[in-house]
């Protein structure tokens, strides 16, 4: 297939690109290294088999040529206000990138008769009250909170995925992504794995926000883009949570970035740098992405650690 990938220079852009390739695929990248890098595609500068347009998918998008799969990964993902690259420090671009730029990737396949994958989120669940959370659950979110821009622009991608899938007959995948981690990450994005990893590599007190008692469930990179590719040659247009369904506090795992790296540093807590609407809880049931796609992850937190402490480590010049 010839498959247009939005987002393709960040962190999971870059590695489904790669997957794609490894397949088999024809892939044309599409970014506006907004949050991305040029750095994470590097490696695919001279594969034939990928081309890529430096490109707002706000805008109206042109491919020139057929086009047999669209995949909607451009929006920036990182909550952290912290940081120049987290989302509420890009407020307006977020909406765009999960409203405009679902509507002219939409356009796209569309236009082209191709499959579509919106990449979506666990944050559509919200601060969730159902726990785990299936697919089934509507979500408790806040329409204006802090989090609003990247939530609500989420939500309404998906609506309009299943619009274009109800009256466009588009053959569509709503992927809600959970939190994962691996290499390509951003080191500055604020997400809590370069957070600590990076403060871990520097033997630094790791940054605690709030009491530490909320809760993710980490999905190692390779993974996810495993059960992403077998949603999207699956036949499966309702929306499927795909992550790691081993949840862990945030405490905990400061404590395992500390073992795996030696840091005797231990933790800081900083209450103020924690965002309003922060979830307390998140964990995915994937009951529905073991059946349908036969997929569940397989690798533990401390092997996608270990595999992943390297990249960041490169990265700080302490390889
Ligand atoms: P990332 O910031 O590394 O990658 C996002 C990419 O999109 C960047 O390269 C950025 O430059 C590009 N982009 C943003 N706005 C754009 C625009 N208007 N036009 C063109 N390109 C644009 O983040 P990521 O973690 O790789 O996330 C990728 C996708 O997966 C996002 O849609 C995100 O919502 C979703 N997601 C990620 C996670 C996670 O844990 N990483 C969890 C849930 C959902
Ligand atoms: N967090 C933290 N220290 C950090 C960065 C994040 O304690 O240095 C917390 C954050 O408050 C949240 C969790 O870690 O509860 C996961 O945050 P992340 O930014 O990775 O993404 P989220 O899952 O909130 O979208």
């Amino acid at each position: 297939m010839r498959i247009l990938v939005t987002g393709a220079a960040g962190f999971l852009g870059s590695h489904l690109c790669e997957r794609l390739l490894n397949e088999g695929h024809e892939v044309i990248g599409m970014d506006n290294f907004v949050t991305g890098s040029p750095e994470n595609l590097a490696h695919l500068a001279n594969n034939e088999h990928f081309s890529f347009i430096r490109h707002d998918v706000a805008n109206f998008i042109f491919v020139p040529g057929k086009v047999d799969g669209v995949m909607h990964f451009a929006s920036p993902a990182s909550p952290n206000p912290g940081s120049p690259y987290g989302y509420p420090n890009l407020p307006i671009q977020t909406m765009k990138a999960g409203a405009l730029g679902t509507h002219n990737t939409l356009g796209v396949a569309r236009a082209h008769g191709a499959r579509y994958l919106l990449a979506s989120t666990s944050e559509i669940y919200g601060d969730p009250l159902e726990h785990p959370q299936k697919e089934t659950y509507w979500g408790h979110c806040d329409p204006i909170g802090p989090r609003s821009v990247y939530d609500e622009a989420k939500r309404y991608a998906e609506a309009l995925t299943m619009a274009y899938h109800r009256y466009h007959k588009i053959d569509t995948r709503i992927v809600r992504i959970f939190n994962t981690y691996g290499s390509r990450m951003r080191l500055d994005d604020g997400r809590v794995v370069p957070n600590f990893i990076q403060q871990a590599l520097r033997k630094e007190p790791l940054t605690i926000y709030g009491d530490g008692l909320q809760t993710r469930s980490f999905c190692f990179v390779d993974d996810l883009i495993e059960g992403i590719y077998r949603l999207f040659l699956s036949d499966e247009t309702m929306p499927v949570n795909v992550g790691n369904d081993k949840e862990i506090s945030i405490l905990e795992f400061a404590e395992t970035i500390n073992r795996l790296t030696g840091n005797p540093h231990s933790i800081i807590h900083r209450d103020e740098l924690r965002l309003g609407d922060d979830p307390q809880r998140r964990q995915p049931d994937i009951s529905r992405a073991k059946a349908i796609l036969g997929w569940s992850p397989k690798t533990s937190l401390e092997d996608g650690i270990k595999q992943t402490i390297p990249y960041f480590a490169e990265k700080l010049g302490l390889a």
